[in-house]
């Protein structure tokens, strides 16, 4: 497996993942279609499938172009989104494996920000793609779940194995671990993360991929003790500047 990470919209991640085997793609999370067909074009790779992390346009706003483009494509999201997700051709529910030529991915039914957002674990590869759940030091907002299903859903990612690397949905990190800092003064990580985050985000790169180790040192969301602080930590989040 490859990654390829490719910028979307302001500050989108979708993520190209090639089995170098084969030659064949998944698109993790299309915000828009340009950005991806170039890089397709650029890895010279065939683009078979695209996989949806939730609804959101910035997420999934480039199915119907890519779509117009590659009409083949399988275009995969959790059942909740069934009505939500354009172009959809199989959908999926916690715990289903999803096989890609040597791509072997497992859903993993992650509610809170939305009640239809999964991850993709590629177990052997040793990597999940998170979306909107888990970020670097973060977590996306409760737009229709609620902070105990979020909580939840922070915690079995949390359990992935720690090398496990991260890559999420948005280049939140340098915001992120500005609150965890002020969140939690005393954990040691934090101050470490800032500096890796700083120096490559001046050298014009993306702070992801994350590891599940790195989150559970840093990321105040998923090292809150219960639901009732996570829920707590959430909402002095929403309003912290
Ligand atoms: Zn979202």
């Amino acid at each position: 497996m490859r990654v390829v990470t490719v910028p979307c919209l302001k500050d989108n991640y979708a993520y190209l993942v090639i089995d170098d085997s084969s030659g064949r793609a998944a698109i993790v999370d299309p915000g828009e279609a340009a950005p991806v067909l170039e890089a397709v074009g650029r890895e010279a790779v065939t683009l078979a499938a695209i996989w949806a992390t939730h609804h959101h346009p910035d997420h999934v706003g480039g199915n119907r172009d890519l779509l117009a483009a590659l009409p083949d494509l399988e275009v995969i999201a959790h059942h909740h989104d069934r009505e939500r997700v354009h172009g959809l051709t199989r959908t999926v529910a916690d715990g289903d494996q999803v096989t890609l030529d040597g791509l072997q991915a497992r859903i993993i039914y992650n509610p809170g920000h939305t009640l239809g957002a999964i991850s993709w674990w590629l177990e052997a590869d040793a990597a999940v793609f998170t979306g909107d759940t888990l970020f670097a030091a973060g977590c996306g907002r409760l737009f229709e779940g609620d902070a105990a299903m979020m909580h939840a859903s922070l915690q079995r990612l949390a359990a992935l194995p720690p090398s496990t690397r991260v890559y999420f949905g948005h280049e939140y990190t340098e915001a992120n671990l500005r609150f965890a800092a002020a969140t939690e003064p005393d954990a040691a990580a934090i101050p470490a993360a800032i500096a890796v985050a700083a120096a490559r985000r001046a050298g014009g790169e993306a702070t992801t991929p994350s590891t599940i180790a790195v989150e559970l040192a840093t990321n105040p969301f998923v090292r809150a003790a219960d639901a009732a602080e996570f829920g707590a930590r959430r909402k002095a989040k929403d309003s912290f500047r």
